[in-house]
């Protein structure tokens, strides 16, 4: 913890006996629970926040074998319509370092680097934000083995997601990944028949299950085993050939659903993106739709923040957004052949 204030840290740390029994087991899944009943009680933004998701809209698409549903959540304007060009991040005060936080607003300390946090501005029934404890910006390539730990210690009732800087993040700047209930998102419980539908088995071992699928909305790679190692060196081979395509030296666009299962151990699902917003977030007028797809969205969650736009939603408008905002086939193909290739090899 060298460069944190002990002091500032320690006074956000939210003490309790419930919670601490609960993380000596590892269980931070209970353990955020405990967490956030408290936080109701504390924080009255966060106790509004959640009375909210009470009464929002909700809509849902069938697609051919999923679904796509719609959520009203007007708590949702400031991330959706977050400014996240480098200009504006420096011009504002991060919300996500700890020295800003909400006075009431308490954490759980996770590995000695993270915290865990109630987010004031929930689409989930129970939502919690993960920052690092430091000031970093966003990276996958640095924190793909915490976001599996996150994902197997709060494995009890949460998938972890996590946004890349450039397509969904509205804190480019700070080292963070979500936590949401499971089975919230479609996809949570559609992969399987997702997989046997439009899926394509690139690796299969004792270790590792690597698959392509594309349900004709969106393009994902999955990751699935219980080998920490092998997770990890195929991510990185996969970054490394989805960072052959990128431009400049950004991280890759992708965002990824992490979840674990005592059974069949982890679950990554990888969304490969196109672009950040689609044209119809820059519209002006009547045609103007405030939608900026990340990775809830892409799961089967996707917000309006905007009445307008809930309205007016069909699904030949979501199809439209997915293309514009999904990485082309020529692409896909690019990746999974690199992927049977050099995985393989491993
Ligand atoms: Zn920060």
């Amino acid at each position: 913890m060298a460069q944190v204030n002990k002091k500032l840290i320690e006074n956000i740390l939210y003490d309790d006996e419930k919670a601490e029994a609960f993380i000596r087991k590892n269980d931070y899944g209970n353990a955020a629970k405990v967490l956030l009943e408290s936080q109701k009680k504390e924080w009255p933004q966060l106790a509004a926040g959640y009375q909210s998701l009470d009464s929002i809209q909700v809509k849902a698409f069938d697609f051919n074998g999923f679904k796509i549903k719609v959520q009203f959540n007007p708590g949702r304007i400031i991330s959706s319509s977050a400014k996240v060009d480098a200009k504006s991040i420096n011009n504002r005060k991060c919300f996500l370092c700890y020295e800003n936080l909400p006075a009431e607003q308490k954490g759980i300390l996770y590995e000695h680097e993270y915290l865990i946090l109630c987010n004031p501005f929930p689409i989930f029934p129970e939502h919690f934000t993960l920052p690092n404890i430091n000031h970093f910006a966003q990276s996958i390539k640095e924190s793909f083995s915490k976001l599996l730990s996150f994902s197997k210690d709060m494995s009890q009732h949460y998938t972890i997601f996590y946004n890349g800087p450039k397509c969904g993040a509205s804190a480019p700047d700070h080292l963070h990944f979500q936590a949401g209930n499971k089975y919230f998102m479609p996809i949570d419980e559609e992969f399987n028949s997702l997989k046997d539908k439009y899926g394509e088995v690139l690796i299969q071992n004792d270790k590792l299950t690597v698959s392509g699928i594309d349900d004709g909305l969106r393009k994902y790679i999955s990751f699935e085993g219980h080998s920490e190692k092998a997770l990890i060196n195929s991510f990185n081979i996969f970054y490394d050939s989805y960072s052959s395509l990128a431009k400049n030296n950004d991280e890759p666009m992708m965002n990824i659903l992490s979840s674990y299962q005592q059974e069949s151990g982890w679950r990554i699902i990888i969304f490969l993106r196109n672009k950040h917003r689609s044209s119809h977030y820059f519209e002006e007028g009547e045609n103007n739709i405030l939608i900026s797809p990340a990775a809830v969205d892409i799961g089967g969650v996707c917000i309006t923040p905007l009445e307008k736009d809930f309205k007016k939603i069909t699904k030949a408008l979501l199809q439209d957004i997915f293309r514009e905002i999904i990485i082309g086939k020529e692409y896909f193909d690019f990746i999974k052949a690199s992927l049977k290739k050099k995985i393989i090899q491993l």
